[in-house]
């Protein structure tokens, strides 16, 4: 059974002062152990976040992190440097893709650093409008997670909790979402690679998230579907009131799932 996740990404958002306060205020409006939580916060509020959410079952990441472990990259964080502070790290957000040019040859860089120091990933794919426009979306997308995840075996992937968030370029920030339908179909086309680069378990295995202006009043068209896993969440994500709607709606997707789990094992096995 695949985790439900849901993963907020405060982008450039709060200072360590107010950070561990808004943190409370999401752990507290979103407890439903059943749907795996985390806080994406800036590095320098990491600890904050830390320290607000502790023992509440939430989890902290972090929004990058570079290649290399150590080195002449000033300004730059290293997986070594979020020992404590972080457990998961998204990798290849489009505003890093656009605003410092990272490739998905970068991409696959970092996220070998990320699995080899144990930080659980998200590697966010997604096509701009023109692509989808002109009918390429999951040509582009299919090229994304193939070049991101060149030369990991299915087993390492399998091991470090490697998720996937499709976020449409066109859709983050803006308002406007992918539909339900679209999203599930890029889900299968993300999992049609998976199996060809790693394998059906990997396939199978994987969450895949939607992003893109996702809302509590959106958010049921994507957890619908069953090829989609949860959601990652930007803008929302600031609130703690449609935190709490989201993360409500994805424990319904949760224990539905377990239901349906439980119904599928043997008796035996359930006793
Ligand atoms: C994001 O930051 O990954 C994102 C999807 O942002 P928003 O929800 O604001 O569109």
């Amino acid at each position: 059974m695949r985790d439900v996740v849901i993963a907020a990404n405060w982008k450039m958002n709060t200072t360590p002062a107010d950070a561990g306060e808004l943190a409370a205020s999401l752990a507290a409006a979103t407890r439903h152990p059943e749907v795996v939580r985390v806080i994406c916060p800036p590095y320098l509020s990491l600890a904050a976040v830390g320290r607000a959410v502790a023992g509440e079952g939430i989890e902290v990441g972090a929004q990058d992190v570079h290649h290399e472990a150590s080195g002449a990259y000033t300004g730059a964080i290293s997986a070594p440097m979020l020992a404590g502070l972080a457990t998961w790290v998204i990798l290849g957000h489009s505003e890093r893709r656009r605003d410092q040019g990272e490739t998905d040859a970068l991409v696959n860089r970092k996220l070998h650093r990320a699995l080899a120091s144990g930080l659980r990933p998200i590697v966010c794919v997604g096509e701009v409008l023109a692509d989808r426009d002109a009918g390429r979306a999951e040509a582009v997308v299919a090229g994304q997670v193939r070049g991101c995840l060149a030369r990991i075996d299915s087993e390492t992937l399998l091991a470090g909790g490697l998720v996937i968030a499709y976020e449409p370029v066109w859709a983050i920030g803006t308002g406007r979402t992918a539909s339900g339908a679209d999203a599930a179909a890029m889900s299968a086309a993300i999992r049609a690679v998976l199996a060809e680069v790693g394998s059906t378990r990997l396939a199978d295995s994987v969450p895949v998230l939607y992003g893109g202006s996702v809302t509590s009043a959106n958010v049921g068209e994507f957890l619908v579907e069953p090829s989609i896993d949860g959601a990652l969440v930007g803008g929302a994500s600031l609130k703690p009131d449609e935190m709490a709607g989201i993360v409500a709606r994805a424990a319904v997707t949760a224990t539905a799932r377990a239901v349906v789990e439980a119904a599928s094992r043997p008796a035996d096995d359930r006793r």
